[in-house]
């Protein structure tokens, strides 16, 4: 898998500062009638507050490659964010690249079974004349994609939180642990933000997943059961 951040909101009119959270704190301002300031007090306290729709001014665009179908499954369910796929219709799936989620012996078991999808995939094309975009009914979930996405900061946030957890699903983890760090090389602070749903308020980290929980944080209702004892 690979992440390449390709771009990202950056102010036309600045002394300087390229740092995407400056047009939060100028969007912030506004809302005020107060002057945006260099350490962007403004904005963290929007954060802070839940006055998130500010940080939706800034956006950043990702290119994703070496990621399955079924990844892709997942991140399309998030509505606020823009994709643009490698097509299965205008692009041959021949001798597919796959995402192999086993090891060992069991990798060699998965690794001919995709073996298996190639040839059914060829024998539609060569022998019964199928279209890309229908012979692509066989391919697997695991058949490799490459896509651009683009996010805002307000859903890089939301999306960490349930992506970045670690019940969720390894290779959409292992993506946003990805994106987290190319964020982090223009703007530290939103990447301090994106953390999974239990230390979003790093103060008061608790586990919101029950009887899923991995034991990083206290559930809930374990913190009421001390509180009340
Ligand atoms: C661990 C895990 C397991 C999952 N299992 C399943 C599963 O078994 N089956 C399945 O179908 N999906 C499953 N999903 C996907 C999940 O249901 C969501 O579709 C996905 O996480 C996108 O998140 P979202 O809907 O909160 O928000 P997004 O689409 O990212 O939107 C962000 C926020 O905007 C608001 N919003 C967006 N659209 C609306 C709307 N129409 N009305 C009101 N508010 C809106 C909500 O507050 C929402 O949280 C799973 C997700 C996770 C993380």
């Amino acid at each position: 898998m690979e992440v390449k951040l390709i771009s990202y909101s950056q102010p036309v009119n600045s002394d300087g500062d390229k740092n995407p959270l400056s047009i939060a704190e100028l969007a912030a301002s506004v809302c005020y009638d107060s002057e945006p300031t260099d350490t962007y007090r403004i904005v963290k306290g929007c954060k802070a507050t839940g006055h998130r729709s500010v940080l939706e001014h800034i956006s950043f665009t990702f290119e994703v490659s070496g990621v399955s179908r079924a990844l892709l499954a997942q991140l399309s369910r998030h509505r606020h964010i823009s994709l643009s796929v490698q097509s299965q219709r205008y692009v041959s799936m021949d001798n597919f690249d796959y995402v192999n989620p086993f090891n060992g012996e069991d990798a060699d078991v998965f690794n001919n079974m995709m073996a298996d999808a190639a040839n059914n995939y060829r024998i539609l094309k060569e022998y019964h004349n199928a279209a890309n975009e229908n012979a692509r009914a066989v391919l697997p979930n695991a058949c490799c994609t490459k896509l651009y996405v683009t996010i805002n900061a307000r859903s890089l946030i939301e999306m960490s939180h349930l992506r970045l957890c670690t019940r969720a699903q390894g290779e959409i983890r292992s993506m946003f642990q990805l994106i987290k760090s190319q964020v982090a090389t223009v703007c530290p602070e939103l990447a301090a933000w994106m953390v999974p749903s239990c230390e979003a308020n790093p103060k008061y980290p608790f586990c919101p997943e029950g009887n899923r929980c991995c034991g990083r944080h206290p559930k809930l209702a374990d913190i009421y059961k001390t509180v009340e004892k």
